[in-house]
Formats: structure tokens, sequence, C-alpha cells
């Protein structure tokens, strides 16, 4: 029997992750372990400080007071007690493109996926203020999903997956766009005159590149980009290369 798990960042309560458990349920054994809470925009964080529960919510379905990383682990190793034959994060209420994988709890859920062994996917839609659709998103996810548990993935390797407004046009390999943060944090005052801060999106600035996944969901494709964990920038390697040559003389001194 095939053996899914599914988590998602918004919440065990997030309709974008009911509509893909249940499109997912005729390829396998669907399992959703997800945060009881939102944990969009926690990035790849374990919780290592306090104890997590498990919290039986529905059939086949758990809750974790913890992570996105949380659930993928606590899914594996305490729910179905061993690897999955996919992992699937999503459908999250907001694109994860660009720079932005690295903010993101859906990337990082399937991330976690493929550091234990298991073919990843993340799903991600655009962020509206009303009536977000997931159908196609849901279908993309069962077409990518089939595909995947027929032919495997490259070693270490995931699939962020997001999907252009409306009907998509077809699919499009693409490659992580580049954005020039221009972050914005307002700052405002409690009810007691203290002071606070809040992070703003701000303005984006996209740098123009035909193969990226933001280029393609404003041409309307449904972008399919393969991730590793790995950052290494292997191009700066030799650009890098005299810092082999560094002398660690005469000692610094630590007072
Ligand atoms: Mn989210």
């Amino acid at each position: 029997m095939t053996r899914i798990l599914v988590t998602n960042d918004d919440g065990v309560r997030s309709e974008g992750l009911r509509a893909l458990a249940e499109a997912l349920r005729p390829l396998g054994e669907v399992t959703v372990v997800a945060p009881i809470m939102e944990a969009s925009a926690i990035g790849h964080a374990l919780t290592l400080r306090r104890p997590l529960r498990l919290e039986t919510f529905d059939d086949r379905t758990y809750a974790v007071d913890g992570t996105p990383t949380d659930c993928v682990n606590i899914g594996v190793i305490t729910v179905l007690r061993g690897l999955p034959d996919l992992i699937v994060s999503g459908i999250n209420k907001g694109w994860n493109l660009g720079d932005d994988v690295t903010y993101s709890g859906t990337v990082a859920g399937a991330m976690e996926g493929s550091m234990l062994g298991a073919p990843s996917l993340a799903v991600s839609i655009k962020r509206t203020k009303t009536g977000m659709d997931f159908t196609y998103a849901a279908a993309a996810a069962v077409v990518m999903a089939e595909r995947v548990l027929k032919t495997g993935l490259p070693p270490r390797t995931f699939l962020n997956i997001n999907l252009p407004e409306g009907r998509p046009k077809g699919f499009r390999l693409t490659t992580q766009a580049r954005r020039n943060h221009v972050t914005s944090v307002a700052e405002k005052e409690d009810p007691r005159g203290q002071p606070y801060f809040w992070i703003e999106e701000g303005q984006n600035h996209w740098e123009p590149d035909e193969r990226s996944d933001y280029q393609a969901v404003m041409d309307g494709f449904v972008s399919v980009t393969p991730l590793h964990p790995d950052l290494t920038n292997y191009g700066a390697l030799e650009a890098l290369g005299a810092v082999e040559a560094l002398s660690l003389e005469p000692p610094v001194k630590v007072r």
C-alpha cells in the first residue's frame, strides 16, 4: 500500500491542507500530521527546548504543537513508524518563490522529507484576500505525486511547486528567482505606550530571468523547481580558493 504523509505550515485547520489530502487519497493511504497553529515563515525550525504533544484531530489526521519540520519527524518516526513513499507539504496560501523559500515552513516540510530520504513536494498558490481556489493546485499535486511515485526523484532532491492564478497553461521546470529585498519595518505604539515593531513585506524587485519560478507563474505556468538542502555555492569555490592560503599566524589573542 502506498503511504503518503501530508503536512503544511498554515496549520491543521487550513482548507489548503484538506484539499491536498482529499485529492491525494486515491493514490494511497494519506496520513496528515500538521501544526496545530499556523507556522508560516518558520523556515526549517526544529523544536528542541520544550516537549511536543501529538493530538488526534480527525481520522488519520494528527496535530503537533510545533513546526512543519517537527511534524515530518513525528509523522515518519512516531505515527507511520517508517518512511512513507511520498511527503507532500501544502497547499500553502501564498507563493513560495525565489529567495522566499528560505523563510517558508511549507518548503521546509518538503526539505525535511527529502533529508529523511522520502521523495517530497511542496505546493503553494498565490495569496488573495478572498476566494482562494485550491482546485488546480490539488490537481497539479496529484499529477506530480503520481509522476514522483512512479519515477522517483534524484537523491536529496525535492520539488517546489507554485501555481499561477487561474487555469495553468502547463508545467514549466524552473530555477529559483532572485529578489532584491526591500523589507520595511513598521514602528507603532502599544496601548501601554511601549513601541512595537511589525515586519512588513515591503516591495518586491525580482531580477528578470526567463527560467525563474517567478516568471513561470507570471506567464501562467505551474512552476516546478528542483531544490536541494545543499546551500554550497560551488561556483564560488574557485573564486575563494585563496582562503586556503591564509595564515593563522600570529594567533589571535583571546582574552
Ligand atoms: Mn503558510
